[in-house]
């Protein structure tokens, strides 16, 4: 299929393209990568009367650290952010999530904005945005705004961004000293969107206990789903096979997976328990009471 007509403007400058969404609003949309919208106007899923093509707008395309905290410009390439070395140095579960997106050939068109705007919950971005509670900057002709990763995802394909905003930057806090990190996701082929997937990171206190476990589980809910009630079982516990278990129990049980064709709902929650227990297992084996870290440096 083809897509219905639509007007198309590159835009030269971010303000620029506030200006025409300002005008447009509604009957817009922008254009990134294109890796998801453009099959969507091809099977007429959207339907806008302007294209705003933000691809080329070298201003939002950056990785850089400031006090700590990753900032990631939203038309920064996902291969340039898999690649970057500032990157794997403080956040390794970016490079893994990103490894699991698509192929090479779409990373290295797909942008980082995109894939957070595009918010869907069985997305690698949008998961790893929530577990490093990443702060997505936003603005309008008349302003920006600052929104956390829990208010951000809205609901399936559907992000807190308004129709005259754009996602300007994805800022990452420093992850805790010590955080072991990991992601795991499972597809039946490499590439495909997961059946199930789940992003950790464990921070130890000095006695070697968890201390601000974070846990989201991929394409458990409509939104990247943090499961709380399972961090809160870790908190203050050692690290042991036997607490990572019955947290990876508690997790699955926090979920109500929908089926569909590729698996029912019984089979995404047993996925869920397997997967998180897999990454909360590698996070812990990663992570070192925050003591020996320094003496490390
Ligand atoms: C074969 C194939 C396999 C794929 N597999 C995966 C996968 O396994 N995992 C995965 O996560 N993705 C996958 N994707 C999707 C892909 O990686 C996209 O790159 C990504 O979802 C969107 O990024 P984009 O830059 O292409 O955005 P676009 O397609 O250009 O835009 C996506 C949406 O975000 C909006 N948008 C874009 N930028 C902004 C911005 N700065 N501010 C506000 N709104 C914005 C657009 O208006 C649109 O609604 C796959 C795609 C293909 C074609």
């Amino acid at each position: 299929m083809k897509p219905a007509p639509f007007d198309y403007v590159r835009a030269t400058h971010p303000d620029q393209a506030l200006e025409l969404l300002a005008t447009a609003g509604d009957e817009s949309k922008l254009l990134a990568g294109g890796q998801s919208l453009i099959p969507m106007l091809n099977f007429r899923l959207a339907r806008p009367a302007v294209l705003i093509d933000i691809g080329r707008l070298g201003e939002l395309s950056y990785i850089n650290r400031q006090d700590g905290t990753l900032r990631i410009g939203a038309t920064t390439r996902q291969a340039q952010l898999e690649r970057s070395k500032l990157a794997s140095a403080g956040w390794p579960l970016l490079a893994r999530a990103i490894g699991w997106l698509a192929h090479p050939q779409i990373r290295s068109v797909g942008t980082v904005g995109g894939s957070v705007a595009h918010a869907d919950p069985a997305a690698e971005l949008p998961v790893a945005c929530s577990v490093l509670e990443a702060r997505m900057t936003v603005a309008s002709r008349s302003g920006k705004r600052e929104i956390s990763a829990d208010d951000f995802f809205v609901t399936h394909l559907t992000s807190a961004i308004e129709a005259d905003e754009m996602l300007l930057e994805i800022a990452i806090p420093a992850a805790p000293d010590g955080a072991g990190q990991s992601f795991v996701e499972y597809s039946r082929r490499h590439g495909d969107f997961a059946l199930g997937g789940a992003a950790v990171v464990i921070p130890l206190d000095a006695q070697g206990r968890c201390a601000g476990v974070r846990i989201t589980l991929m394409t458990a809910a409509p939104v990247p789903w943090r499961a709380r009630t399972a961090e809160k079982l870790l908190e203050g516990e050692l690290p042991g096979a036997q607490q990572l278990a019955a947290a990876a129990k508690a997790a699955a049980s926090e979920i109500s997976p929908t089926s569909d064709i590729h698996g029912g709902s019984s089979y995404r929650k047993a996925l869920a328990q397997t997967l998180c227990f897999q990454a909360l297992t590698e996070a812990a084996a990663m992570a070192t009471p925050p003591d020996v870290t320094r003496v490390g440096k």
